[in-house]
């Protein structure tokens, strides 16, 4: 193989504060107690800045002026009124977006290339596609006038910082909600940067306020009773303490949790497209993607061409330095969640599956994983069976359809799943038997704003992204 030159994108369009406070009505403030942690870059253990621990004061503070915004601005106005400020906002993380899938690279561990192509893009698109629904709300199809609901939580992961941020306060404005939102403990620094935004924006203060702090935070604020709605994606052990948590109030939930998806690839399939769609299922941001293809169903006739075509690949992805534009898989997100990935993976070698990894040289500083495929994988196996989050894909076989459905189906969750097959009528007949919340075929990962996006069993309820994703921030 030959060597690449580097090409690493500058960080200097990122102005880094050494330390960030709350933004709560419109200001960046300091939290009551003066609590903080350390926002780090796992590609190199540097600490970026000093960020600011919500505390119970301080959620207080934030739900009193969303509500103050709730009952004296933004639920007063006019649709095509909110409307404009999303734009303008959507226009805005357009013209930031150099700076923004900078910052998301250096705070996170993902590729450049993925914050640039993928995340900003979509994160805009959000932005722009529920900035067009603001004022007609009416036609969604839900009947009637609804209404919006009043104060939502949201608490989101580290997976995609922006992106989910993104998929939670477009269509919360867009239908007249104002917003309390809690970015992940270890990257919390876009959603600064998004305050930044709306105050740019001249987005009327108390609308968006963003409360930083780790899973303590989070529970303050879900459980807060001038909350009326709550949107929560994480883990489903999480999602399972919020339901709890809030059951028998007034309030409002939607989850997006976890996921164990099959990707099936058929021996009439386009072998080469299909080891792409692999790649891209497992291997994107790391693996850490609730909707990741982690389990490879593989027809047994060409189970050994697809194995040999998918080691060949994967020999050529780049792993490294994600500010390099060359890069393709990235720092893992933290020493927290490396642990878990070298945990599961251990325990599937000493399950006895077959551990594979292309040789490839990790940098000696951050957390780092090599892509990995284990094949001899049984069903009973704990890494067929956990969410391992992280680049680690389990290889089982089937021989018929029927076998593939129900291997597919074995798993208590239900977010995604693949189907790589030349034949239509077999698309159709595998859709509707898959208990999935989505389905690709002859593709995997793709998103697009005007498409919902949501689980079955323990990945959650409720949908988000299209005409669906407002009617949870909707009394319909
Ligand atoms: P996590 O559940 O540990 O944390 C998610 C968020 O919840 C963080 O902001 C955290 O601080 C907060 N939190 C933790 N404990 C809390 C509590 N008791 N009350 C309120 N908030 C609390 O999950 P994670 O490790 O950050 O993210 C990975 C998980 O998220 C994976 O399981 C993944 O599948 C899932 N995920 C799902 C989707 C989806 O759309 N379905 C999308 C991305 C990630």
């Amino acid at each position: 193989m030959f060597e690449y030159a580097p090409a690493p994108e500058s960080r200097s369009v990122v102005d880094l504060k050494p330390s960030y406070g709350l933004f709560i009505d419109g200001k960046f403030v300091d939290p009551a107690d003066g609590g903080s942690s350390k926002s780090i870059n796992p590609a190199s253990e540097e600490v970026l800045a000093e960020v600011a621990e919500a505390g119970t004061p301080d959620v207080e503070r934030a739900v009193r002026a969303a509500r103050k915004a709730y009952d004296k601005v933004w639920g007063p106005m006019p649709g095509r009124d909110r409307a404009k400020y999303l734009y303008r906002i959507a226009r805005l993380i357009q013209e930031r977006s150099r700076e923004l899938a900078v910052l998301e690279s250096l705070d996170n561990g993902k590729p450049i290339r993925e914050s640039r192509d993928v995340d900003l893009p979509l994160v805009a698109a959000h932005f722009f596609y529920y900035a067009g629904w603001a004022d007609k709300l009416e036609h969604a199809g839900f009947g009637g006038n609804p209404q919006p609901i009043g104060v939502a939580a949201q608490v989101i992961p580290w997976n995609f910082p922006l992106l989910m941020l993104a998929w939670k306060i477009a269509p919360a404005l867009a239908a007249g909600n104002t917003v309390v939102l809690k970015p992940a403990e270890t990257t919390p620094l876009t959603a600064l940067l998004f305050a930044e935004i709306c105050q740019q924006a001249d987005l009327p203060a108390g609308v968006v306020n963003i409360l930083t702090g780790a899973g303590d935070t989070g529970r303050a604020l879900v459980e807060h009773p001038g909350v009326d709605k709550v949107a929560f994606t994480g883990s489903t052990e999480v999602g399972r303490a919020i339901a709890r948590s809030i059951a028998g109030t007034r309030k409002k939930l939607t989850l997006e949790l976890g996921g164990k998806a099959a990707n099936i690839v058929f021996d009439d399939a386009p072998i080469d497209q299909a080891v792409e769609g692999i790649v891209n299922g497992i291997f994107f941001n790391q693996g850490h993607v609730c909707c990741a293809g982690s389990r490879l169903l593989v027809q047994e006739n060409v189970a050994d061409r697809v194995l040999e075509s998918l080691k060949r690949r994967m020999a050529q992805l780049r792993v490294g330095d994600p500010l390099d534009k060359n890069t393709d898989v990235g720092a893992i997100n933290s020493a927290a969640q490396l642990e878990r990935i070298r945990e599961l993976s251990d325990a599937g070698s000493a399950e006895g599956a077959e551990r594979w990894s292309p040789p490839c040289e990790l940098p000696d500083r951050g957390f780092w994983f090599a892509p990995t495929i284990f094949t001899g994988v049984t069903q009973a196996h704990r890494i067929a069976r956990e969410e391992i989050f992280g680049p680690v894909l389990s290889v089982l076989t089937f021989r018929t359809p029927a076998e593939a459905v129900e291997k597919a189906n074995n798993t208590p969750y239900g977010l995604s799943a693949g189907i790589w097959t030349d034949k239509g009528s077999r698309i159709l007949w595998m859709a509707d038997r898959l208990r999935a919340g989505v389905v690709w075929a002859n593709t995997f990962n793709k998103f697009d704003p005007t498409s919902p996006f949501g689980g079955y069993k323990e990945s959650g309820y409720g949908r988000e992204g299209g005409r669906h994703g407002l009617e949870g921030y909707l009394n319909v």
